[in-house]
């Protein structure tokens, strides 16, 4: 199998802001503790068109982090891997270890934090590429996909992964009413998973589109964000007391203000979306310290809900398929990131396929 691999591949390199092209490169050598994968799907990820758009890390890079494929090619010293695998991969895995690690606090382990999928130059996943080398520290979070599902089911795992951290975060009870601010990919699978846990969810986006397909997967109520009676429908639904918990899976500031005033004394908020540095709000503090409404983050994904999220895609109770809406070839991995970046009413989950 290892003598039919190629020299070179094609890959698409980041070049500079907005600036995407398909080259030839090397293809990664690996070491005794790691393997190489052939790509089949890559789906394009919000954090990515950050990077690409505001060139946020310095070029050249290739990216790309949400990976399924086929092993082709195992280090002497890797066991319980092989040739042939259908995997998902996991680009970032914490030591388990360290100070952060041990207060749970993994997407702030040094390890984390580094990239431990490439395709050449800076690690940075390298899914916009034939082939990625998955480092020792990140077999750990290689997990293979059933006969029965399909490599774009394994290369949701990812942003599934952080959707169900980010659930996981909130303190909550059977019954409780839940926003989830924004129904786009990540909004949606919010809605479901939390939907699944026996919660009341209230959902807000400007397309219909994307209200319609939340309503589908278990959305109590979905609403226009600027509905004029958007109060007084939550108002009902709670009895009067108010949202116990919203989800901003928008990067809008307007909709974190509506959420906070929507929310109930010692109800919690949030934010999934707001990754850009710098960005500030005037948010009357005494709403966190009187009323103990929390105002809380999640970033990134959790290894050791692994297994969990595995089991909710594979065994589609949480159905992946239907958010998938675009597949673009790797030559055209721009337009797919630029879809991406500009969504349609009818676009969702954007990937590049090589299958
Ligand atoms: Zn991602
Ligand atoms: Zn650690």
């Amino acid at each position: 199998m290892t003598d039919k691999l190629p020299k070179t591949m094609r890959a698409v390199v980041y070049r500079g802001v907005k600036d995407l092209r398909v080259e030839e490169v090397p293809v990664p050598r690996i070491g005794a503790n790691e393997i190489l994968v052939k790509v089949a799907v890559c789906g394009v990820c919000p954090t990515d068109i950050k990077k690409i758009h505001y060139g946020t890390v310095p070029p050249p890079r290739i990216f790309g982090h949400e990976t399924a494929g086929t092993i082709v090619k195992t280090g002497a010293k890797v066991s319980g891997l092989k040739v042939g695998d259908r995997v998902a991969l996991h680009h970032h895995v914490p030591c388990l270890n360290c100070y952060a690690c041990r207060h749970q606090a993994f997407a702030q382990c040094p390890q984390y934090k580094r990239t431990g999928i490439t395709a050449g130059f800076e690690p940075a996943g390298g899914g916009y590429a034939e082939y990625v080398r998955v480092m020792s520290f990140c077999l750990p979070g290689v997990v293979k996909i059933p006969k029965q599902n399909t490599f774009e089911e394994g290369a949701m795992l990812e942003p599934v992964n952080t959707v169900l951290k980010g659930v996981k975060r909130l303190n909550l009870l059977k019954g409780d009413t839940v926003l989830v601010a924004g129904q786009g990919p990540i909004g949606l699978m919010f809605t479901r998973l939390l939907a699944l846990r026996g919660i009341n969810v209230v959902t807000t986006d400007l397309l219909d589109t994307r209200l319609k397909l939340a309503k589908k997967l278990g959305a109590k109520l979905a609403i226009r964000g600027d509905a004029a009676d958007l109060p007084e429908r939550v108002t009902k639904l709670t009895k009067g007391r108010g949202l116990d918990a919203a989800v901003i899976a928008t990067p809008v500031d307007a909709v974190l203000k509506q959420a906070m005033g929507l929310l109930r004394g010692a109800g919690q908020v949030l934010l999934f979306a707001h990754t850009k540095r710098g960005a500030l709000t005037d948010i009357d503090l005494s709403t966190v310290c009187v009323d103990e409404k929390d105002l809380m983050g999640s970033y990134s994904s959790d290894v050791t809900l692994q297994p969990e999220v595995a089991k909710l895609v594979f065994s589609r109770k949480l159905d992946v398929r239907g958010l998938i809406t675009h597949r673009y070839p790797l030559a055209q991995t721009a337009d797919a990131v630029e879809l991406a970046a500009k969504p349609t009413p009818e676009s969702l989950k954007v990937v590049v396929t090589q299958i």
